[in-house]
């Protein structure tokens, strides 16, 4: 409600406000603002006008919608001279997702792969016109050019969410996909997915909690069995990675740490097909022995249902377990299920070469949330950070030309010069499977020729490219002394 009160203070006090230049830009920025509503009649309808259209000697408005590697890589990119910027997205920071399972066991600390959005781009907190909005876009009014919003008030009973509209001049669908569950029932229920940090504060607490518990007199033999089970669904490059840190975790620190309970302690990872299908044969078989080396053991099955303290697979076999993880891949999240656009295969938001939503005006769609439209001829590209972030950085550099031609408000880019279209070329994969091993493939793909290896020189490359790609410098900081800290003391295991 701060965000709220302030403008209303603010526009008591109108252009007289001289106090700073973020105070000065938020009397700017009134101009935006359609008639506010009272407090006690908003209360009522629990409805805000918000930003409403710029006018055309105002800075056009683009707004972004997410805060994930597509949209950071976009608002990074664009001109800001050209350009004010918002951002509505239910988290105010980016999440380096390549690091994340080593969070959940402590060989990273979260912060450590969280960027706040105001890092990434500083306009959001500084510049007149430019906000970053902790909401969720809960529906889009193209014709209209205004998306709905709702705040994210994270279960605060003390805040009621309240919804706001936005005008924007260009919009950038930036939303991501949601984890898979096929509709097996039980999934949301019990199990844990590996996609954000609180996922990672979740899986972590619980696999300690579990550790703990298991040492405490009066717990059935077969109840600490059941409670040091670490189930993971999916051997993907996510189900993999979670793996081989897990096994890692157990072999160096459970050991030392929970010597009582160090035999009870096992992982099991199920997967319906091959693991890593994306890679080739000779690297799957290099990681399925790795892995097994390790003590994870892997199962070929399908699940059929998942209860609170067990599995059932498709054969009927029951997997008791602790900690469930699931990691199955992804799909369309209910908003871009939602949205009235020609889809590409896969139902993700339908595109053009140029990244635009074409039967929208100004609209365009980036990262996992979109996929080429069949008419295009081109593939649909993986739901991949490298994917998404050239598709940011492509579309901030076209946006910028178009802002530079003057096209930048809304309506006024139809017939702008779009450049060539974007271009997509894979740069390889890489994938940890633990014991200081990991997989590189800089082929472009499977049967091309190219450099593929496995063992400690690619786990080193993968370190490197990561610690590299870490958003800021300041992260790259934290996940340097974060490794060595790990690597001199063991991981943390304090559950705060
Ligand atoms: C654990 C893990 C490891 C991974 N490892 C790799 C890897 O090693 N290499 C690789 O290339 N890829 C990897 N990926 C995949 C990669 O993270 C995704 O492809 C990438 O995040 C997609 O970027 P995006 O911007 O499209 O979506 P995201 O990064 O998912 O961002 C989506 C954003 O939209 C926001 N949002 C959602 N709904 C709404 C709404 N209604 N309104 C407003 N905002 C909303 C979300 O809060 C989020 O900020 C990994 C993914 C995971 C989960």
């Amino acid at each position: 409600m701060a965000w709220f009160r302030n403008l209303i203070h603010i526009s008591g006090l109108k252009s007289s406000v001289k106090v700073n230049p973020r105070n000065m830009s938020f009397t700017t920025a009134l101009s935006h603002f359609s008639t506010l509503p009272s407090p006690p009649s908003a209360t009522a309808h629990n409805y805000y006008s918000g930003l409403g259209p710029t006018k055309p000697d105002e800075r056009p408005r683009v707004v972004v919608l997410g805060s994930g590697w597509a949209a950071c890589r976009f608002m990074k990119g664009l001109d800001t001279s050209l350009y004010d910027i918002v951002c509505v997205s239910p988290r105010n920071h980016m999440v380096f997702t390549p690091l994340l399972a080593s969070t959940c066991v402590g060989t990273l600390e979260f912060r450590s792969v969280a960027e706040p959005i105001g890092r990434i781009q500083p306009a959001v907190s500084t510049a007149p016109g430019s906000y970053f909005f902790l909401a969720n876009c809960t529906g889009l009014e193209a014709d209209k050019h205004v998306v709905r919003c709702e705040t994210v008030t994270d279960g605060v009973n003390t805040i009621t969410p309240w919804k706001f509209d936005i005008a924007y001049d260009k919009l950038v669908i930036a939303l991501g996909a949601e984890a898979s569950t096929f509709g097996i029932h039980g999934v949301k229920e019990n199990a844990i997915f590996l996609r954000e940090v609180h996922h990672a504060v979740e899986i972590r607490r619980k696999l300690l909690l579990n550790l703990m518990l298991s040492d405490v007199p009066g717990i059935s033999e077969d109840e600490k069995r059941r409670l040091l089970h670490c189930v993971v669904v999916g051997g993907g490059p996510t189900g993999v990675e979670f793996s081989g840190e897990l096994s890692d975790f157990i072999m160096r620190d459970v050991r030392q740490r929970y010597a009582h309970v160090k035999d009870y302690i096992h992982v099991t990872l199920i997967e319906a097909n091959e693991i890593l299908s994306s890679f080739d044969d000779r690297l799957r078989r290099y990681a399925t022995s790795q892995l097994t080396k390790s003590g994870v053991r892997l199962v070929r099955g399908v699940v059929k249902d998942v209860k609170s303290q067990k599995i059932v697979l498709n054969d009927g076999t029951e997997v008791p377990y602790g900690l469930l993880v699931w990691s199955t891949g992804v799909g369309p999240s209910p908003f871009v299920r939602s949205l009235e656009v020609p889809k590409s295969p896969g139902g993700r938001i339908g595109i053009d070469e140029w990244l635009r939503v074409p039967s929208m005006q100004d609209v365009f769609a980036i990262g996992d949330c979109s996929g080429f439209l069949e008419s295009t001829g081109k593939p649909v590209l993986p739901a991949l950070a490298q994917v998404a972030e050239r598709q940011g950085k492509y579309l901030a550099s076209l946006l910028n030309g178009i802002g530079k031609a003057g096209g930048g408000h809304a309506n006024c880019a139809k017939d702008a010069e779009f450049g060539g279209p974007f271009v997509y070329k894979h740069l390889g994969s890489m994938a940890t499977v633990g014991r200081y091993k990991a997989l590189v493939d800089l082929r472009q793909s499977k049967e091309a020729k190219g450099l593929s290896l496995a063992g400690f020189v690619s786990w080193f490359i993968w370190r490197s490219a990561y610690l590299t790609r870490v958003i800021s410098w300041r992260n790259r900081f934290y996940v340097a002394i974060n490794w060595l800290t790990t690597l001199v003391f063991g991981r943390d295991i304090s559950r705060i």
